[in-house]
């Protein structure tokens, strides 16, 4: 018996509970691909899992699995977690691994390594089944094949139940793989030669099934929808399966392709959003990245988008050759005069493996980040400075943050009104039929053996509460425990009431992440100087004078006081980064106060409260559609 295990590790995230996006929907083709072979068994690990436990609890996890092939789904921002578990399960002794996604490129150094059997290019069915029933094909160490037939007639996986739409309610719906367009910055053209369109009878099946299941969204993963042959046809189609536009659709498309007939088809089948690469404006940029633009006729269809209420959301790169401070700002005006800013996206370049641009980088001058996520640093246009410039501009000409902090989340206790952080306990969440520690409390200075028990049962990220009583010292022993075990989980240190502001250097020199972390690269210009981004410091204070504010630090008022604030009371605080919230009234009052004052409150304050299912129901309103409710099914562990 061949008994797999697939699984796909998420981006990491500063805040616990916030949807990850990250759907194994390749593991599960496959899986799919691989039903009815004989002495054949695929497990996937189930998408909450594998997003929220930290290292050493996935790791346990993953060990006590009784699979003889581990596959994992590689992408940027996963590459190094899952080669870091590879070494762990083999050293302990498990199956093979066989890595396959889009990091999994000839040119890419960094997927290659000893705990790794089989490398899987591209498309992953064909191979997959090949491995499972010819055992000498793992002996060539890597390969791939078109898998164009499987895609074009298979099911949706969540039709044949492979997937379920799990903790965002959102359903992954692939129409096509390979892209008619070659832009140098992108791997996915690659990633194929040619194009497969999913039979359109496939697609409507799962529309209908979407619609009679009242999934909330659906998004085509196409790179471009208007590549399709016939698109109008099948939009019409959907039109008439997604009465009401009840279910939500989202893809990406070239804005240039869309006249009037199209538009109103779309708005029809009940698309609300679309992800639009304009990238640039520069006619030098667009050359060199071999993306011919004509820029009226970009305007005009992402209008007709948005007359129709789609928002056209705009993607622009910082860093591109042939481009320099003074485009991209051109650029990012281009978009703010013709009324498109509802929506941006800014990325810096990311030089990726397996690309023309990868390929080209001496001839265009591309300085970048070996590491994931790859990021450009410098070219002949763009200094180091210019990156942080351009993101300031960007921000300002669209009023519009693109590094925003993580939400405030400092709650410490699970149920009740009142009661001190010296009395409470670390607080789980239940993932996967067990219980984790996301906030683990230090209000005494407690064995280091228990400590090293619960770093083993950490979620992705976690916290560390810091009672006022606890020396420095122990909490740096404290952080090497935590950070050897868990040394890709991101985490924040939140400080209640302490003696003397957190001596950060201090406490980073103890942290044992790997470093860089990709979270240190995909953040780099969050801040001017290089440094820590995986670690967040907060403190928390009755004190209101602002005094802990660098990078990566802030600073939350501790709200005590009998009665519950006003906005008034609020707006004393705009030096400081949020407010804990934790008056000694029922928590009835405390939803009352949510309900009447939280979207105006959330729109100009970071506020937290003490009560974890309160801090839940505050975070579910105040930032709709970006938490998973079911994770944050709080416990208090005594
Ligand atoms: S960026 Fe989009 S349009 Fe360009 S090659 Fe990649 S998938 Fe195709």
């Amino acid at each position: 018996m061949n008994h797999v295990l697939l699984l796909q590790l998420p981006i990491p995230r500063q805040n616990f509970g916030r949807k990850t996006g990250n759907i194994p929907l390749g593991a599960a083709c496959l899986k799919q691909a691989a039903r009815g072979l004989p002495g054949v068994r695929v497990d996937l690990l189930p998408e909450r899992t594998a997003s929220y436990l930290g290292d050493a609890a996935l790791l346990n996890l993953l060990s006590g699995h009784t699979s003889d092939v581990f596959g994992f789904t590689v992408f940027s921002w996963n590459l190094e977690r899952s080669l870091y578990l590879s070494e762990k399960l083999k050293a302990a002794g498990g199956g093979r691994v066989v890595f396959g996604g889009p990091e999994v490129t000839p040119d890419n150094p960094l997927v290659r390594s000893a705990h790794v059997d089989f490398l899987a290019c591209g498309e992953g069915e064909g191979v997959f089944r090949r491995l499972l029933t010819e055992p000498g094909s793992w002996q060539t160490g890597s390969g791939g094949e078109s898998a164009a037939e499987i895609f074009r007639t298979a099911e949706s996986p969540y039709l044949s139940g492979v997937l379920e739409p799990e903790a965002g309610d959102l359903m992954l719906l692939e129409t096509q793989r390979g892209c008619p367009y070659r832009c140098g910055f992108c791997f996915y053209n690659k990633s194929r030669q040619g194009l497969v369109f999913a039979e359109e009878s496939m697609l409507l099946r799962a529309v209908a099934w979407a619609v009679e299941r009242r999934i909330a969204e659906v998004y085509l993963l196409d790179p471009s929808l208007n590549a399709r042959p016939q698109l109008k046809a099948l939009l019409a189609d959907i039109a008439r399966l997604n009465v009401d536009r009840r279910v939500r659709l989202f893809s990406e498309i070239r804005a240039e392709a869309v006249d009037d007939e199209l538009a109103d088809v779309l708005a029809a089948a009940g698309f609300y959003w679309f992800e639009i690469g304009l990238q640039s404006t520069n006619p030098r940029a667009l050359k060199l990245m071999n993306r011919p633009t004509r820029l009226e006729r970009f305007v005009e269809g992402a209008q007709r988008l948005k007359a129709r209420g789609i928002t056209p959301s705009i993607d622009l790169i910082i860093g591109l050759p042939g481009d320099d401070l003074q485009g991209f700002m051109r650029s990012v005006d281009f978009v703010a005069d013709h009324g498109l800013q509802d929506d941006v996206q800014i990325f810096p370049l990311a030089v990726l493996p397996g690309t023309d641009f990868r390929k080209r980088r001496r001839e265009l001058g591309l300085r970048f980040d070996p590491h994931p996520p790859y990021t450009v640093t410098g070219t002949r246009g763009f200094s180091h400075e210019d990156f942080l410039l351009a993101y300031d501009y960007a921000e300002t000409r669209l009023d519009a943050v693109f590094f925003p902090l993580p939400d405030l989340d400092v709650s410490w206790r699970a149920g009740g009104a009142g009661g001190d952080v010296e009395k409470s306990s670390d607080l789980c969440v239940p993932l996967g039929g067990r219980w984790y520690v996301a906030k683990l409390l230090l209000n005494r200075e407690r064995p280091f053996e228990e400590i090293r028990l619960l770093a083993r049962q950490l979620t992705h990220p976690y916290q560390v509460l810091v009672g006022p009583g606890v020396g420095v010292g122990y909490l740096k022993i404290v952080l090497k425990i935590a950070t050897d075990e868990n040394p890709f989980t991101p985490l924040e240190i939140v400080f209640f009431e302490p003696s003397e502001p957190p001596r950060t250097r201090e406490l980073l020199a103890a942290v044992r992440l790997r470093r860089p972390h990709f979270l240190d690269g995909d953040l780099r210009f969050l801040f001017a100087k290089p440094g820590n981004r995986a670690v967040l410091f907060t403190l928390v204070s009755a004190d209101p004078a602002a005094r802990f504010q660098g990078d990566m630090e802030r600073q939350a008022f501790w709200w005590r006081r009998p009665a519950l604030p006003e906005l008034k009371d609020l707006a004393g605080f705009e030096e400081l980064d949020g407010i804990l919230i934790d008056s000694p009234v029922s928590a009835r009052e405390i939803a009352a106060w949510q309900d009447r004052l939280g979207r105006e409150a959330a729109e100009k304050h970071h506020i937290s409260f003490a009560d974890a299912h309160l801090q839940r129901r505050w975070l579910l309103l105040a930032s709709p559609g970006e938490y998973v409710e079911k994770v944050m099914d709080w416990m208090g562990r005594g």
